[in-house]
């Protein structure tokens, strides 16, 4: 609950207490209006019609999983509740929303916000080595494919030896690095296992190499050819790199009465072994320098400048005359009703009105195809 006077939200020209009682009085008790679409509004409206679209895209997914996570009695099937309704209710108190966030990596919400907070993070400190001279090398570390079961315990191992390889390379070579390394888990379709992967930036082409090479000799399984090292571009690199810890939708664009048809197949089965093994897990740790959580605020508030006024009710207040060097009484707003603005498929609705109006474009449709194994 929110107790502040804030005259302003109304487009009075003089200020407040210079306008006669009478005048305060005929202002509307209701005053929920969402502004027209003057040229002011659109900056806000079109960030929250991308949120709005996130989440409508995380829920398409979600709905099924929630699902097929209770036919299958999955651990994560409260997680799961959780994501679905992740930012479902938006309190507005004045120009401020703030939403509940899950945390969860299903959730495209959180990932985005997580994403930036982490890119924001570490890409300053791999600018500063650049400046001092060194390249940006990016490798990627892969075993042979493991079935679900095995998905658990070989990120386990992979974890341990990767850090074992790092303190070898660092404590009796007496070389050291800074970077991040990620783990991702990719699914294959067509053989129907698990693709545990590291992908690491640092920079130092030579550190990455020596990775390579212990980690040959550690996963003897592992083939050369299926390791990879070279010189990359920072910011292409930083992208790719926390572009996703899972690959959950393969996008199919075939054309179908000369409208391009996308096909999203999504598996659940895969989804929920893949979640299963990185549920609180790390998937990125930073080396030579400080690691920074994965972890995103529960509450977050953010300030809109054309959200409409929220409710407030008449009371008498006083205020300082500046004119006339004198404190009066007047009536005045004060705004004690915050607006709970729900979730509803594609928007934020209070009272019928929509927040956003973000309204999912064909474009935007997929046809999802589900599927279990
Ligand atoms: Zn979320």
């Amino acid at each position: 609950m929110q107790s502040s006077i804030f005259p302003e939200l109304y487009p009075v020209k003089k200020p407040i207490f210079l306008a006669s009682l009478d005048k305060l009085v005929q202002l509307p008790t209701k005053p929920v209006i969402i502004p027209s679409d003057g040229k002011g509004n659109k900056r806000s409206k079109k960030s929250l019609s991308t949120r709005a679209s996130r989440k409508y895209h995380t829920n398409q997914i979600l709905a099924p999983l929630l699902y097929y996570a209770k036919e299958i009695d999955s651990p994560l099937h409260n997680h799961y509740q959780k994501a679905f309704y992740c930012n479902n209710t938006l309190t507005q108190i004045n120009g401020k929303l703030t939403g509940k966030y899950c945390n969860s990596r299903v959730c495209h919400t959180c990932n985005r916000i997580r994403t930036a907070k982490q890119i924001n993070g570490y890409e300053p400190i791999m600018a500063r080595s650049i400046a001092e001279g060194n390249k940006i090398a990016f490798a990627t570390l892969t075993i042979p494919n493991v079935k679900d079961t095995e998905l658990k315990d070989t990120i386990r191992l992979m974890k341990k030896q990767l850090s074992l390889i790092q303190r070898v390379i660092t404590e009796r070579r007496g070389i050291s690095a800074k970077g991040i390394i990620k783990l991702e888990i990719t699914w294959s379709y067509k053989r129907k296992d698990f693709h545990p992967h590291f992908h690491i930036l640092s920079d130092s082409f030579e550190y990455n190499q020596m990775i390579i090479e212990e980690w040959l000799k550690r996963f003897p399984d592992a083939t050369i050819k299926a390791q990879d090292n070279k010189y990359a571009d920072m910011d292409i690199a930083l992208k790719e790199l926390f572009k996703y810890s899972t690959k959950i939708i393969d996008t199919d664009n075939s054309k179908v009465n000369d409208k391009t048809n996308r096909i999203a197949h999504v598996n659940l089965y895969a989804l929920d072994v893949i979640m299963n093994a990185l549920y609180k897990q790390k998937t990125i740790t930073a080396f030579g320098m400080k690691q920074l959580s994965e972890d995103i605020e529960s509450l977050i508030s953010q300030e809109y400048y054309d959200l409409p006024p929220t409710q407030g009710e008449l009371i008498e207040t006083t205020i300082y005359d500046y004119e006339n060097h004198c404190y009066k009484k007047v009536m005045a707003y004060e705004w004690v009703i915050d607006i709970e603005w729900i979730w509803d498929n594609n928007d934020w609705f209070y009272n019928g009105i929509a927040l956003s109006d973000y309204v999912p474009k064909t474009k935007d449709k997929f046809s999802f195809h589900f599927h279990y194994k």
